[in-house]
Formats: structure tokens, sequence, C-alpha cells
């Protein structure tokens, strides 16, 4: 029970990888916020699967973009619980396009929402976390930052390559507070943000295509982002911070080292 009692707020956490992360939590003893923007029964569900394993979790519906609901979504936790010890930034979107073809309402929409709500949200918890001297924040990136993503996401590496800046400051600001701040690099996860609209012969296709250049040679899962989570969140690794974990089974190498 690496996080017994801790209370962790995890956005975006009806689907995807915030939900294994909140899974993940709860069978570390935490107690989890599971927010959500439009998935009240996704979210809902999480609650319940949280309460089937014996933890504690409450849905907290805000959009992370907005920050009067930012602040009542951490307002209600601090009723609720007292505390918070960590937050996970997770919540995000994905709107392919070249800068050829760039819809300037997605860019600003992918801006909103990774990245000043990720500024939001740090920005309403830690005041909580400066209180107590305690306190660690995850960010989610990707490797789509460090150069490695499919062609028309440079729009959304620019977003999470913000993240990763924002990281290292923070971790630079927040540190005498004795607050870690880190990031995860994920790659290629099979998420909704990836499938959504797709076949299942194009999802198999593109499965396919991209194992065969990874190290590991198989699709990073929800659960290892979620594993990495936990060890950051955890007293284990107090004397990390302003580092980004990239978890991508080796692809950023075997890109780089393969010919
Ligand atoms: P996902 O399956 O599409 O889930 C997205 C989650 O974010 C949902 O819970 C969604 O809530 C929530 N969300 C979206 N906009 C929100 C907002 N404005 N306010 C609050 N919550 C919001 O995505 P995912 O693949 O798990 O991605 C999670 C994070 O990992 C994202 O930051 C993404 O950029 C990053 N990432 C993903 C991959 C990948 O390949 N999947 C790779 C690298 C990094 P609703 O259900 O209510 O819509």
């Amino acid at each position: 029970m690496r996080l017994k009692d801790k209370v962790a707020i995890v956005t975006g956490s009806s689907r995807g990888i915030g939900r294994e992360i909140a899974l993940a939590f709860t069978r570390e003893g935490a107690i989890v916020v599971v927010n959500y923007v439009y998935s009240e029964d996704k979210a809902s569900e999480v609650v319940e699967e949280i309460e089937r394993l014996g933890g504690i979790a409450i849905s907290v519906k805000a959009d992370v973009s907005n920050r009067s609901e930012v602040r009542s979504m951490v307002r209600k936790v601090i009723d609720e619980f007292n505390r918070i010890d960590i937050l996970v930034n997770n919540a995000g979107i994905f709107y392919p396009g070249s800068l050829i073809d760039f819809d300037e309402e997605k860019l600003e929409a992918m801006w909103r929402i990774n990245v000043k709500g990720t500024i939001y949200c740090i920005h309403e918890t830690v005041k909580y976390m400066i209180k107590r001297s305690y306190g660690k924040i995850i960010n989610i990136a990707s490797t789509a930052a460090l150069g490695t993503a499919s062609p028309g996401t440079t729009m959304y590496s620019l977003t999470k390559a913000a993240i990763i800046i924002l990281t290292k400051r923070l971790a630079y600001e927040l540190g005498e507070y004795g607050i870690n701040v880190n990031a995860i690099a994920p790659s290629f996860v099979l998420t909704d943000i990836n499938i959504q609209g797709k076949s299942r012969e194009e999802i198999n296709e593109m499965i396919e295509r991209r194992k065969e250049k990874i190290s590991i040679r198989r699709i990073c899962e929800p659960m290892d982002i979620a594993n990495v989570a936990v060890f950051l969140a955890s007293d284990s690794s107090s004397y990390i911070t302003g580092q980004v974990i990239v978890v991508d089974g080796g692809r950023i190498d075997y890109l780089t080292h393969s010919i």
C-alpha cells in the first residue's frame, strides 16, 4: 500500500489512461477523485469499480480549461477530504492536422485543455500542498513532444512540449515546499484518443505497423503508464523531481538506432 490514505485528483479519469491510474492508485490505498467533463456514466462506473476494490472515490465533473470549474472541484475535494496529496494532470485531447491545414479552433482547444487546464489545476491545488509542505504533481506529456510523433501531430506536440518545460520550471519553483513535479511521456497507447472514428481493420493495421518499431514489440497499455504514476506518486520517488519519464517500450531508441 504505497499510497495509503493519500488523496489524489486524477483529471480525465473516466476513460483511458486516467481510468487505469485511478484504479492503480486505489489498489495502493489512495482516496481518488475521478474527474471528467462529459462521461458522467463512465466516471460513475470507475467509482463503482473502485468501491468494489474496497477503495474510496468520488467523481467530479469539471472542465479543466474552465478556471472556475477547476476551483469548485478543488474546493469540493478540500471540503470532503481536507487535503490533496497527489495531482495527476492527465486530461487531454488530440486533433490531427498539419501546418498547411491547421484549424485555429482545434489548436486553441488543445492549448486550452492540455496546457492551460494543467496550469489551472496546479494553481488551484498547490496552495493546499504548500500549507502541508507535501505534494506530488504528475503531468502526462507525450513522446510526441520529444520528436517521434506521427505526421499530423505538430500542434498537439507543441502543447505537450509546453507540459515538459512547465514540469521542469515548476519542479524548481515548488521544490522548497516539499512538492515533487514530474512528467510521464507515453508513446502510442490504444485508447479512444487514437481510435475514435477508425474501423477495426484500421486499428489492427495501426497496431501491427507500430509494434514492429518498438524494441519491446508490443503496444503500450494504460497499465504501463499507471505503474509509473504510482511510483511517482509514492514516497519511493521522493528525490526525483523535474524529470520526464519516457514510457515507450524503447520506441525512441528503436527509431534512433535502427536502419
Ligand atoms: P482518452 O481515452 O481520450 O481520455 C481522455 C480523458 O480526458 C477522458 O476522461 C476525458 O473525459 C478527459 N477530458 C478531456 N477533456 C477534458 C476537459 N476539458 N476537462 C476534464 N477532462 C477532460 O485519452 P487518453 O489516451 O487516456 O489520454 C490521456 C492523456 O494521455 C492525455 O493527456 C493524452 O494527451 C496523453 N497521451 C495519450 C497517448 C495515447 O496514445 N493514448 C500518448 C501520449 C500521451 P470525458 O470522458 O468526460 O470526455
